[in-house]
């Protein structure tokens, strides 16, 4: 950690104490800054906070811990390890999958299993996937290496060392392929090719919408392993905290940003309003939803975009989420569950586009209870079910509609789970918009479609004011927990060097 004199430290007001606002907030910290960190709601962590209730811990959000390499070079870019602050169990089943016209399957960390499994689906399968992998895996290791850093614009590309991992990308990709006519143009089992899309569920898109270079991913759950943080994904966000708290950073919470102020000669802000009191600082990085800090927060002649721009923006899906605590252990369910629907468009195009929620969802369930004895009373079980939806889906009946997803449940694995049912929360895009200032109840920002990745989603830095940053889920490379840690550690290099 820098020591810097107080006289020469510069103030720093991070906004949002999300993972992108911790992480910013600390590693600025790390670097020397003095920070404070202004986060609304009671508890830290954003759309990955924890919740606790009769014995039950639930991860808000995420449960799935992607790119665990990119995680960990967030910590070791602040001198630490993830080891420090809580331990990683592989998951030996990485998921079960359940759909209409096949028996569960389980998808597991032996590979050569899986490929014997898919070679009974779809004879001649074993071989494509072999190849599908390695092709997925060196764009995958080409992709980590390209998120060293942001991309303000196309020519930002052209570096040699970018232009020859783009070749390299190019020769194994068309860029304007959908991820589905990627997977379905090569393998041709239709429960094969659902579970090598999925995926896109977690960019908040669909399949058709998403361009074929993210199914990188595919070689993330295939070749790498499935891991858990003892206690929960909640582990993150805790140790984040905890950096802050180590660094020094001033944390605040329940305390809302509610203004900015902007000094029109320098063009800089100048100092933010709370629901508290009022902040001044040298610069400021907020982590809230961009659209809602760009439309409610910034005066109108320093907005980023214009009202039109967030309205015809392509949003990722969002979600009703149900938490439940049953009063007993359900064999039917692995850690991780898929339920796919056999003719899956009619889902697809539902969460796009329509105001109504899907009648035959796709949805998946965690039961982190399988694996983690720490996060449900004894023979209990933590189930969260996530159900997405399209930002635009009418808010009323979701009760009713969330009794029907459980009728699916239960019919689909076999499991009695509404009778035993000692804790229900439901948590759907109003609850988004209450608890994070989610502009339309969006869950994850916007969509990975071509036109808003890499340099074409929202810019990180001001356009006008040169001590305002953003980071976070709208902002590169995008959604995800290893996306905005990278996020944060584009805009502490940002910050660093204009303030160098
Ligand atoms: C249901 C769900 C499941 C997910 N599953 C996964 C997964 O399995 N794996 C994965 O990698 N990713 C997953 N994600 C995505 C991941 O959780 C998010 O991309 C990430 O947590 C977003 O972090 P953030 O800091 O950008 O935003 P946020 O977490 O939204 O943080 C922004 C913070 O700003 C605060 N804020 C807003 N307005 C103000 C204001 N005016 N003043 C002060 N504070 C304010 C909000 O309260 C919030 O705490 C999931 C997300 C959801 C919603």
């Amino acid at each position: 950690m820098k020591s810097i004199p107080d006289s020469e430290q510069k103030k720093c007001v991070v906004i949002g104490g999300g993972l992108a606002g911790l992480a910013t907030a600390a590693g600025l910290a790390y670097r020397g800054y003095s920070v404070i960190l202004i986060e609304k709601n009671k508890d830290l962590g954003g759309r990955a906070r924890v919740f606790k209730q009769k014995g039950f811990t639930f991860d808000m959000g995420p449960s799935w811990y992607m790119m665990p390499e990119v995680i960990e070079s967030f910590f070791a870019s602040v001198g630490k390890k993830s080891s420090d602050y809580y331990s990683l169990r592989e998951l030996s089943t990485k998921y079960r999958v359940f759909s209409d016209s096949h028996k569960p399957i389980d998808i597991v960390s032996n590979i050569q299993k899986n490929l014997r499994l898919f070679e009974t689906l779809e004879p001649g399968s074993r071989a494509k996937l072999v190849s599908l992998i390695t092709k997925t895996n060196v764009a995958y290791t080409l992709s980590i290496e390209l998120l060293a850093r942001k991309y303000d614009s196309f020519l930002s590309l052209l570096t040699p060392k970018t232009m020859l991992a783009g070749l390299r990308l190019l020769s194994q990709f068309n860029p304007f392929q959908s991820y589905e006519r990627f997977i379905t143009t090569q393998l041709s089992h239709p429960l094969i090719q659902k579970i090598l899309q999925f995926h896109t569920v977690f960019l908040g898109g669909s399949p058709k919408r998403t361009p074929a270079l993210y199914s990188i991913l595919i070689a993330s759950d295939f070749k790498g392993k499935i891991w858990y943080p003892e206690g929960g994904i909640g582990q993150l966000p805790k140790a984040l905290e905890a950096l802050c708290k180590e660094f020094g950073v001033t944390i605040k919470t329940e305390e809302a940003v509610t203004s900015v102020h902007i000094d029109d000669e320098t063009k800089r802000v100048t100092s933010v309003d709370t629901t508290q009191g009022t902040y001044d600082a040298d610069i400021f990085v907020t982590t809230a939803d961009y659209a809602y800090f760009d439309i409610h927060l910034l005066p109108n002649e320093y907005k980023e975009y214009s009202k039109d721009y967030w309205e015809n923006r392509e949003y990722a899906i969002s979600s009703v989420l149900v938490y439940l605590g049953l009063s007993k252990k359900i064999p039917e369910l692995q850690h991780h569950n898929f339920y796919f629907q056999d003719d899956w468009n009619d889902h697809f195009s539902t969460i796009q586009n329509s105001t109504e929620f899907p009648k035959k969802p796709c949805y998946y369930v965690c039961a982190p209870s399988v694996t983690d004895h720490t996060v449900a009373p004894k023979n209990a079980e933590n189930l969260f079910i996530l159900v997405p939806v399209s930002v635009q889906t009418k808010q009323h009946g979701v009760d009713e509609y969330v009794e029907h997803v459980l009728d699916h449940v239960e019919a689909t694995t076999g499991a009695e789970i509404q009778k035993h049912i000692v804790y229900k929360k439901i948590f759907a895009q109003k609850d988004f918009a209450h608890e994070f200032n989610a502009y339309k109840g969006n869950a994850l920002g916007l969509s990975h479609s071509l036109l808003q990745s890499v340099f074409m989603r929202p810019r990180m830095k001001a356009k006008q004011l040169s001590n305002l940053y953003f980071a976070g889920q709208f902002t590169q490379p995008g959604i995800g927990v290893p996306m905005v840690l990278l996020s944060a550690q584009y805009v502490i290099d940002e910050i660093q060097k204009d303030s160098a």
